[in-house]
């Protein structure tokens, strides 16, 4: 069972990250971002009402976001551990997601914090501007993103410092290196990679 949670400014890599983390752990990665797009796209209730704030480059309320990840959370392939990927990013997120998990005898075992300069991940958005077309990665709202992460999210990597579970890890560089990097901390805090034998 393993509980991870990946933090860092937008444009560090996170998803990419968590995409092989999930791959290699065996566990689901969850990224409210990703939930929140399908559901625009689907025109979803959740997703009309997301959409205005997603789109301007501000956090979808707690009240939104906090059901929509204690419903996902409660899904079976969450049994064998997770990994989350854009929540919490509120103090607000942070109580709720200790509740729920104190209510299941659980915690998170490891924080990743994804380290990365401010001037890289604006030039690393502005590239995914231009493949990915999405709405939110034009220039004045990427830097309005970076001010709501430095505002209200980054505060969360001192909290879970000093719970002793955060691991600091250098998002420069190639994406092979960086997963290299955080499996290789993962492992020396007793985090395995599962047996290749039963992947
Ligand atoms: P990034 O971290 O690169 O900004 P995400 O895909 O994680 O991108 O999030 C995109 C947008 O989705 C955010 O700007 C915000 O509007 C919304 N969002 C994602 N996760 C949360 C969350 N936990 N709480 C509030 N809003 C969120």
């Amino acid at each position: 069972m393993t509980r991870l949670l990946l933090i860092g400014p937008p444009g560090a890599g996170k998803g990419t990250q968590a995409v092989r983390l999930a791959e290699s752990y065996l566990i689901p990665a969850i990224s409210t971002g990703d939930i929140f797009r399908s559901n625009v796209r689907n025109e979803t209730e959740l997703g009309t009402k997301a959409k205005s704030y997603m789109d301007a480059g501000d956090n979808v309320p707690d009240s939104l976001t906090n059901a929509l990840i204690r419903d996902r959370l409660a899904e079976a392939d969450c049994e064998s551990g997770f990994l989350l990927d854009g929540y919490p990013r509120t103090t607000d997120q942070v109580r709720e997601l200790d509740e729920f998990l104190a209510g299941h005898g659980a915690e998170l075992d490891v924080v990743i914090e994804l380290v990365a300069d401010p001037d890289v991940v604006v030039e690393r958005l502005r590239k995914r501007a231009s493949e990915q077309a999405r709405s939110d990665d034009d220039e004045s709202v990427v830097r309005h993103r970076l001010e709501v992460y430095r505002e209200q999210t980054a505060p969360l990597v001192g909290v879970y410092e000093g719970r002793g579970v955060l691991i600091k890890i250098d998002a420069l560089g190639e994406i092979d290196d960086v997963t290299l990097r955080i499996t290789e901390a993962l492992a020396s805090r007793g985090i395995a990679l599962p047996d290749a034998a039963t992947r």
